[in-house]
């Protein structure tokens, strides 16, 4: 009976133990997962103020805040190597090691040093017992554990983070250690990021400032411009209108040789003038003052006005001068004061390059082709939209144009071939203003040219006229290109 006794309650006791042993093991696993719980809800904190996209400084804060908070330690720490001299610099600090913000520590003689030199993690019990350790700081700052994992960026080690804790809290272990290494990696994202944004903010802001400097300039020159033209202008028109006087005799008979001086005078005196004339509206279009008078303006009819005014420029040329435009109305939203200046100004050219014998033929014709649409901001990419258009073109059998002048033709001042163009006057601006006037229209304007047999040049203005800012985008969004 007694065996029977004992066997029961050793049973019981069996029982007891092991559901002694079950408990603890259900204990320690839900306080397993509670730890695991609070990692991950950490890492998500930490994920949000890493990808918060502040500044440089307020990353690197936020990644030693997060080394400490992360591995529950005194205080937490993140340096970096400069790229140049390899100095490591504590970039940011909280607790204990906040003091060394700023101060660069020894490569031999710190532990990040340690990490940074071999690449590996250190994990460190006692500090006042390790060689490696930096001892004076960390006996000042009662600092006695720590735990340093090495920062690397492609491949490369860019420095190291690490935490700390004091005498009486728990040593670090291997989990720490991948702790670290994993907001290691986000880390070095974020700095990436936050530099590549630092890097932008600089750029954008130089941008700005140099924008401004720019748009000061151009105020200036274009004031400086508009008011020394007035101040020519008023004299030399009294200079001309004096002398066209003298020249038709009113103010008494000239004879050969004073009326051959007085011709010389006035027609330099009238080159100057268009030169001015075409600063001015240079400058206007540059300082955005250029206003378009626009309307629908029969394109037939304008160019058979550019032609009929073009028959005073043959006089003592032997070209001839034809037109061919396509049937049917031809009309253009411009402002056709510009518009036959620009082909006015295609026309003189030829007929000042042509050889006599040469031919001029002026054609127009209606096509849809890819306009560039205004762009709202400087850092719009340009657009195209394909719109109705009216091609207008004037083509020469003069000289031609060398294929390397060919990208000079519409810059300032740039008279290609200087002998042919000093022969013939101009001031190399006029192609300059005719590109400036077709671009206002939102055309486009161009030229071809085979040296030896002649060129054309041409503008593609959009049927519709210029697009407005407001309805630019509206309107380029349906079919544009
Ligand atoms: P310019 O008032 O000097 O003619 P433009 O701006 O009108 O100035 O023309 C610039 C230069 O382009 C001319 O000086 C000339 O060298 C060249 N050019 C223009 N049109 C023609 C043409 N039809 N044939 C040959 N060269 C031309």
């Amino acid at each position: 009976m007694a065996w029977v006794i004992a066997i029961a309650a050793a049973l019981l006791l069996a029982g007891v133990w092991i559901e002694h042993r079950r408990a603890r093991r259900l204990a320690e696993s839900i306080a397993a997962v509670r730890r695991h719980a609070a990692e991950i809800e950490r890492f998500r904190a930490i994920t949000q103020s890493l990808l918060a996209g502040q500044e440089l400084t307020g990353t690197l804060q936020a990644v030693a805040t997060a080394a400490g908070d992360l591995v529950v330690a005194d205080s937490g720490y993140i340096t970096l190597c400069d790229p140049d001299t390899g100095a490591l610099t504590v970039a940011a600090a909280t607790g204990s090691t906040g003091a060394w913000v700023g101060k660069q520590i020894p490569r031999d003689g710190s532990v990040a040093g340690w990490v940074t030199s071999h690449g590996q993690p250190a994990l460190i019990h006692d500090l006042s017992q390790d060689t490696r350790g930096f001892r004076e700081a960390n006996v000042q700052t009662g600092l006695k554990r720590e735990v340093v994992v090495p920062l690397r960026s492609h491949g490369e080690i860019i420095g190291a983070i690490g935490a700390n804790r004091t005498a009486d809290m728990p040593t670090f272990g291997h989990h720490d250690v991948a702790l670290l290494e994993r907001l290691g990696d986000m880390a070095v994202l974020a700095i990436e990021n936050a530099q590549a944004l630092d890097h932008s903010r600089r750029a954008r802001a130089g941008l700005a400032a140099k924008n401004a400097e720019l748009e000061e300039a151009l105020r200036t020159k274009s004031e400086f411009l508009r008011n020394m033209s007035h101040e020519l202008r008023t004299p030399l028109n009294s200079i001309i209108g004096f002398s066209e006087l003298l020249q038709s005799g009113s103010a008494g008979e000239l004879n050969e040789g004073q009326r051959e001086f007085l011709t010389t005078a006035i027609r330099n005196s009238r080159h100057l003038l268009q030169l001015i004339n075409d600063l001015l509206d240079l400058a206007k279009v540059d300082a955005g003052r250029m206003e378009l008078q626009l309307a629908p303006a029969n394109m037939r009819a304008l160019i058979e006005g550019v032609l009929e005014d073009s028959r005073g420029l043959l006089a003592g040329h032997q070209l001839q001068l034809a037109h061919e435009i396509t049937t049917g109305p031809v009309t253009v939203v411009c402002d056709d004061v510009r518009i036959r200046q620009v082909l006015f100004n295609f026309v003189s050219n030829a007929v000042k390059f042509t050889p006599d014998g040469g031919e001029i033929t002026v054609r127009a014709t209606r096509t849809a082709a890819p306009l560039p649409v205004p762009a709202q901001r400087a850092s719009d990419t340009a657009r195209l939209k394909t719109r109705p258009a009216v091609w207008i073109a004037v083509s020469d059998t003069g000289p031609g144009i060398r294929p390397e002048d060919m990208p000079r033709l519409f810059q300032e001042f740039s008279q290609v071939d200087s002998s042919t163009s000093r022969k013939s006057g101009g001031t190399g601006l006029g192609l300059v203003l005719c590109r400036r006037f077709v671009e206002l229209h939102g055309g486009t304007i161009g030229a071809e040219s085979v040296p030896g047999h002649g060129s054309t040049f041409w503008m593609l203005l959009p049927e519709d006229g210029p697009l407005r800012l407001g309805d630019a985008y509206a309107r380029a969004g349906e079919g544009g290109s």
